[in-house]
């Protein structure tokens, strides 16, 4: 696995305890250092790489033209022809149409990690997220519209005190989208017992 950290977010969320900095100031000097270190160590693949992972932080906060340029040197610098996986995690508030059809237009990524985290606009203002729900939903039906066909999206359930504030809306609202296949399945699930016990935690990844 190659996992590419990008440290940089618009803002901090309350509970985030995952390295970055806020706003973008030396991004083009960073992704200079990522691609200096991928050509030290082009040499030390002892085995075939199967994932690619760009996490952080906060990836889609990057101009595509800084990503296509990482996406050039991992293609340059190792080979990736037995890769199965290779993933963005994204905020909804970066998911506009143009960047999704850039990003799509990298042909690169073939799965989107999506931090929604809550579906409930006074639960993101509690977090200090920057978008609305309204916004979450609209960039999974972005990244769909754009040709993403395996999307993932990140949940905080149970925000320790907070849990009754969600009152399982989140989950509910997802019901609608119709290609959101996993998460249907959750509607199985009476007591949501496994989501219980991710009580407190973060977002899955790194990236909120
Ligand atoms: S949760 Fe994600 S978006 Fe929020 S500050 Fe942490 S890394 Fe950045």
């Amino acid at each position: 696995m190659i996992y590419v950290h990008v440290p940089f977010c618009h803002r901090k969320c309350t509970y985030c305890a995952f390295y970055s900095k806020v706003g973008t100031g030396n991004a083009a000097a960073y992704v200079d250092a990522i691609l200096e270190e991928m050509e030290r160590r082009k040499d030390e693949q002892a085995h075939p790489i199967q994932t690619v992972y760009f996490g952080g932080g906060t990836p889609s906060i990057l101009p595509i033209e800084h990503l296509a340029r990482i996406v050039e040197g991992l293609r340059r610098c190792f080979d990736l022809s037995q890769v199965q996986e290779l993933t963005i995690e994204a905020n909804p508030e970066d998911l506009t149409p143009d960047y999704l059809q850039a990003l799509a237009g990298l042909r690169f990524f073939n799965r989107i990690s999506i931090g929604i985290q809550s579906l409930d606009d006074g639960m993101l203002r509690l977090l200090n997220r920057r978008h609305t729900a309204q916004q979450a939903l609209d960039a999974v039906a972005n990244a769909h519209a754009a040709g993403f066909s395996n999307i993932s999206v990140d949940f905080i359930y149970g925000v320790n005190d907070l849990r009754d504030l969600i009152d399982l809306r989140d989950l509910n609202d997802l019901r609608d989208l119709n290609d959101l296949r996993d998460l249907n399945d959750l509607r199985d699930l009476n007591d949501l017992r496994d989501l219980n016990d991710l009580s407190g935690a973060g977002c899955a990844g790194g990236e909120g």
